[in-house]
């Protein structure tokens, strides 16, 4: 990178932040702005407006506590009008050495009064040193609205600004990338505009607009940014249409054996998702369909519908999930299911043996096996199969795009589903997911009562014992969770068991308790399961393995321990695994320290059922990037928009995005379109292929 002002130091400094090229640093945005344009001498000032001063540093003292580190610093400053103006930080031992007499310095603040020493004062001013006499460089810190950037090692939000106006002053104008018609109806500010006024905002711009990213500049840019990702996703998409895939038959046999599978009448919403799979399963292009519905709407009974409908065409399906609980779940599901029909239902996870891997591996190549459940076991490259016709993948977000891809490979454009019990906000479904079509069970099955949900605190928990007690008198049984604390799946394990002790020698001596972890070999955690399934067990102690897919409807009391431990998520999951029988069901939060995070969260879970609802509460509580607990969501790096705050104006995009590829102004406009997100937005946005 050549910038004038960029030294090979600097230069390393910036790109320990992304920042490698002009482009990185020109949409390096502020993250914040402030009015220096009330540039006032200290003779001019009144307590209690915000201003910014110019002045010199008289002399400085350190006031009360003898720890430096705690000390409140005290500068006073002279500008050559009338009076004097006292600076105060506390803890401000460190400025001893920056602010020292004779130093030139911008202070932006508010102006107080103090009346006991009758001095004017500003308090934890932002300050600015001014090195040279440099009127044309001061120019660029004061007297205008300011940009304040998130400092990058050594360089600091005023070397920035010196960066940022040396590359503006350079920068050629190039044509606009966004197709002019959008610019014209938005009435958005062309690119070379918006990039300057985000850095140096006009005088007139309004503060708040700045700062809340909504000024003409940030608008368009945000919008851009969007714009291009959805016509990625969009392209991507329209692309996937044109491929051939398998035009699935939906005849009187398909419709008869479905009837046959069924245990009990679908719901509404899962006959219409059903119709929506099923229409793209015998459209001749390949199904790339989102399925998502909050836990225990029955997903999975809809995606054996599915498999019947590929396995009645002559085609095999896989489902992949991404844990061995939940793809053993899934496996028994499906078989229980498919079993009676004559279908061949078999599983492939990690921990099998080779031998019986290699078996299931040898019968799925030749045909034999009709569905494979595992988990990522069935991604290898020595799993093939004879002719794979749908795929099914899980909890979507636990894999990547990649996975995706490979799983696909193994059959000649299979349809694929993937189903998500995670609720996504919509803004993320539209920013990771924007390419598939999305289905929504928006119903639970008939009878279920909402949860109730109560929070406790850890001094009451005997209390909680004794509801147990009762439950379990009554015939149904509990679940208690333990945390798993990320760096230590021992740790938590231990805590487990500990508990598991105590409640089966102290508290419950009379009962069965069954304790279920991550280290547990698959066989003994099977074991663990089954005697609980058949109601053998009265209360299963478990580490948070059992978050998803474990389905005993006769559970009705899940105790969660140390509930500020875990995510928005992850607490709706576990609570999920409870209310699946006609019982009235109780979710139990205990929490021992809470903070004003943990509070919101436990609050929302009280509060509400609607997974839709939590997952909105959990977004803004963690950020997208945090949201899903794992680097491989496939969200897209980006620079302007931001998923939560800018949820508005990525509507706006997405449906000029999908209005511009459906009907482009031109077929070349469309081309060049197409060339520009290929060469500048494809690898940013983990956009496999565009065109
Ligand atoms: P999800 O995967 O969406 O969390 P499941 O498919 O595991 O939900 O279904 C949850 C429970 O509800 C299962 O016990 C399932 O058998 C049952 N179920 C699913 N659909 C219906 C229905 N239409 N009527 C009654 N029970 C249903
Ligand atoms: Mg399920």
């Amino acid at each position: 990178m050549y910038v004038k002002g960029v030294g090979p130091a600097r230069a390393g400094q910036l790109e320990n932040k992304g920042l490698r090229v002009v482009e990185d640093l020109l949409t390096y945005a502020p993250f914040r702005y402030e009015d220096r344009s009330n540039l006032k001498t200290i003779a001019q000032l009144a307590p209690g407006e915000m201003a910014t001063v110019m002045a010199e540093v008289r002399s400085t003292r350190m006031v009360g506590l003898k720890r430096r580190d705690l000390a409140l610093f005290e500068a006073t400053f002279i500008d050559g009008s009338q009076g004097r103006l006292v600076g105060k930080w506390f803890k401000g031992g460190y400025l001893n050495e920056i602010l020292t007499p004779g130093r030139r310095v911008a202070l932006f603040g508010k102006i107080e009064f103090d009346s006991y020493t009758g001095q004017l004062s500003i308090m934890h001013p932002d300050y600015e040193i001014m090195y040279a006499d440099d009127d044309e460089d001061n120019a660029l810190h004061t007297g205008r609205i300011v940009p304040i950037y998130e400092a990058a090692g050594k360089v600091t939000a005023r070397l920035f600004r010196r960066i940022m106006r040396n590359i503006l002053d350079s920068l050629p104008a190039v044509p606009d990338p966004l197709p002019f018609h959008l610019l014209t109806k938005l009435k958005l500010p062309d690119q070379w505009t918006s990039l300057r006024a985000l850095h140096f905002p006009e005088p007139d711009t309004d503060l708040r607009l700045l700062n809340a990213a909504r000024s003409p500049a940030h608008f368009r840019l945000i919008f851009e940014e969007f714009f291009w990702l959805e016509c990625g996703l969009q392209l991507k998409k329209r692309n996937a249409r044109k491929a051939n895939g398998i035009a699935f038959a939906l005849n009187e046999q398909v419709r008869e054996r479905i009837k046959q599978m069924l245990p009990f009448r679908p719901t509404g919403a899962q006959k219409r998702v059903l119709g929506e799979i099923a229409a793209d399963m015998s459209a001749p292009y390949p199904m790339s369909r989102l399925l998502q519905g909050d836990v225990g709407s029955g997903k999975t009974l809809v995606a054996a519908e599915a498999a019947i409908i590929a396995i009645e065409n002559g085609y095999q399906v896989c489902m992949v999930a991404p844990t061995e609980i939940l793809a053993t779940q899934h496996h028994l599901y499906l078989k229980r299911l498919l079993d009676p029909l004559g279908y061949v239902v078999a599983p492939l996870t990690g921990s099998m043996t080779a031998r019986e891997k290699k078996k299931i591996k040898e019968m799925l190549a030749m045909g034999l096996i009709h569905v494979a459940v595992g988990t990522h076991a069935l991604m290898e490259e020595d799993v093939d199969f004879h002719k794979l016709g749908l795929v099914i993948i899980d909890e979507q977000h636990r894999f990547g795009v990649m996975q995706r891809l490979k799983l696909m490979k193994k059959g000649n454009h299979p349809d694929v589903l993937v189903m998500t019990a995670t609720p996504i906000p919509r803004t993320l479904a539209l920013t990771i997911y924007g390419d598939l079509d999305t289905s929504v069970i928006d119903e639970l099955p008939p009878g279920r009562q909402p949860i109730i949900t109560r929070h406790v605190k850890e001094e009451a928990l005997e209390l909680v014992w004794s509801f147990v007690l009762k439950e379990i008198q009554a015939g149904r049984q509990a679940y208690v969770v333990y945390p798993v604390i990320e760096e230590s799946e021992t740790a938590a394990m231990k805590a487990a068991q500990k508990m598991h002790e105590h409640l089966s020698t102290i508290v419950f001596p009379q009962l069965k308790v069954g304790l279920l972890h991550g280290k547990l070999p698959p066989a003994e955690k099977q074991d663990v399961m089954d005697s609980f399934k058949r109601g053998e067990t009265h209360i299963l102690v478990s580490t948070t393995v059992i978050e998803v897919g474990v389905d005993v409807p006769n559970a009705t009391v899940m105790v969660i321990e140390q509930a500020e431990r875990f995510g928005l998520a992850q607490l709706h999951q576990l609570r999920g695994r409870v209310g699946r029988g006609g019982n009235q069901s109780h979710c139990v939060l205990v929490t021992s320290k809470l903070n004003d995070i943990g509070r919101e969260r436990i609050r929302t879970m009280v509060d509400s059922n609607d997974g839709f609802h939590i997952a909105e509460v959990d977004l803004k509580l963690r950020g997208p990037g945090e949201f899903f607990g794992t680097k491989q969501s496939g969200l897209p790096e980006l620079r302007f928009g931001n998923v939560i705050r800018d949820q508005d104006i990525l509507e706006v995009a997405r449906n000029e995005a999908i209005g511009f590829i459906e009907h482009p102004p031109s077929e070349d406009e469309l081309k060049r379109a197409i060339a520009y997100i290929r060469d500048n937005w494809q690898r940013r946005y983990g956009l496999i292929t565009v065109g």
